[in-house]
């Protein structure tokens, strides 16, 4: 299997089986996002423990594949890290997303970053790149608890 077939199916399966679906018991952070050019919304729950640990991660949402199978990856890997690992993901991923050819965080194990890199392939598409980080902006909302409602069009 080539490698662009075997992240589209990724993609794809994360799409019609979204990991972390709903709403974390007992969340104390949350935001949510919209991307109203191609009509994705998720609402991102995190529940961060006192030892500063993203205990549980969950989403809510409609939209394309690309922005429900970034959102469940997303919570899939972001479960369990501490919140500056978190950032880290974080930035790492947006990086990659938007000029780096690589993950360069030695946080995620090999099988996560192959997750991460299946959405690689919309980075020449401006459009595509609002639906796979729509979920990344409205979590670092979260996770600053501004309560303000990301867009991608602000
Ligand atoms: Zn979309």
């Amino acid at each position: 299997m080539k490698l662009k077939e075997l992240y589209q199916e990724i993609i794809l399966e994360h799409g019609k089986n979204p990991r972390n679906l709903g709403i974390t018991k007992n969340f104390n952070k949350d935001a949510k996002g919209n991307n109203p050019l191609c009509g994705d919304d998720v609402h991102i729950y995190l529940k961060l423990n006192s030892q500063r640990k993203v205990e549980d991660i969950s989403f809510e949402g409609k939209g394309c594949a690309i922005s429900m199978a970034s959102a469940s990856i997303m919570t899939d890997l972001i479960k369990g890290k501490s919140d500056n690992e978190a950032k880290e993901i974080i930035e790492d991923f947006l990086g990659m997303i938007k000029e780096n050819p690589d993950l360069k965080s030695n946080i995620l194990k090999d099988d996560e970053k192959t997750k991460l890199m299946c959405l690689s392939g919309v980075k020449q598409y401006p459009m595509r790149v609002k639906c796979a980080t729509l979920s990344w902006h409205t979590l670092i909302s979260a996770m600053n608890n501004d309560g303000k409602e990301v867009s991608t069009e602000e």
